[in-house]
């Protein structure tokens, strides 16, 4: 296969880590302790089956900052009042994540199967690499230290002020240079969305909790099962080497198949 000229954005809860690991539940916990300094009162984050809930709410694909300012809604604060205080809480958080211990690699498990093989395949092949994350910044650069991926991610898109996943992928887009086609591996219909926005293509995984029927009906260009494996690599070089989506709202030639890993 030609070496392709193009750059991938990796989502990471569900895509790059465990949906439910151990890190994962540490940001989670350390954003509600950040919420109830806020509110003086904040519910545990939920997982189901994968899924992140708060209070009821599907978290799927929100950002942090999305999920703060619907964390603080739900506890009643005025609206007039929530983004001073989603960006109280965001500061909080990044603050609160800085403090705990750097040291690379002792949450290397939380990491889901195949994917720095597929990261480093892909830097093998010269793609330039970021992150398209609803993490904030601090919180998203303390996963990848403590998962040892730090050498591979480091730029890329953030959720530290956006509540739209359409502007998290522009963001990563800018980050690394906007240049040449890109692709998204996330693993929600918002991460196919947003990369489409954006004029990319999505490889969609079915590690975190949406079925694969669901990712191919958001207009996933491939699902794979997994990072596992040559389809997830051969999948990310076979997009770079196709046409950029033409836009938001243009639905899919064909739904594609789901590529058992
Ligand atoms: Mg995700």
């Amino acid at each position: 296969m030609t070496p392709p000229s193009g750059f991938v954005l990796f989502d990471l809860d569900g895509t790059l880590i465990r949906p439910g690991a151990p890190l994962q539940r540490v940001h989670m916990s350390t954003m509600a302790a950040a919420i109830a300094d806020v509110c003086g009162t904040a519910e545990e984050f939920r997982y189901e089956g994968g899924q992140l809930w708060y209070a009821g709410i599907d978290l799927a694909g929100f950002t942090d900052a999305g999920t703060v300012h619907a964390a603080l809604r739900h506890h009643g604060v005025p609206a007039v009042r929530l983004p001073q205080l989603t960006r109280q809480v965001m500061d909080a958080l990044a603050e609160r994540i800085g403090r705990r211990p750097a040291a690379g690699g002792e949450s290397a498990d939380d990491l889901l199967p195949g994917c720095r093989g597929l990261l480093e395949a892909l830097r093998g092949h010269g793609c330039p690499l970021g992150m398209s994350t609803g993490n904030a910044r601090a919180v998203a650069r303390w996963k990848m230290r403590r998962t040892g991926l730090a050498d591979l991610l480091h730029d890329g898109g953030f959720g530290d002020a956006a509540r739209d996943r359409d502007d998290v992928v522009a963001a990563g887009v800018a980050a690394l240079g906007g240049g040449g086609p890109g692709v998204v591996v996330g693993d929600t219909a918002k991460d196919v969305t947003a990369a489409h926005a954006s004029g990319l293509r999505c490889l969609a995984v079915t590690t975190g909790a949406t079925p694969p029927d669901e990712l191919a009906a958001a207009g996933a260009d491939a699902v794979v099962a997994d990072l596992t494996g040559a389809a997830a690599l051969d999948a990310v070089l076979r997009l770079l080497a196709g046409p950029s989506h033409p836009g938001p709202g243009v639905p899919p030639a064909r739904r594609p198949p789901v590529i058992a890993a």
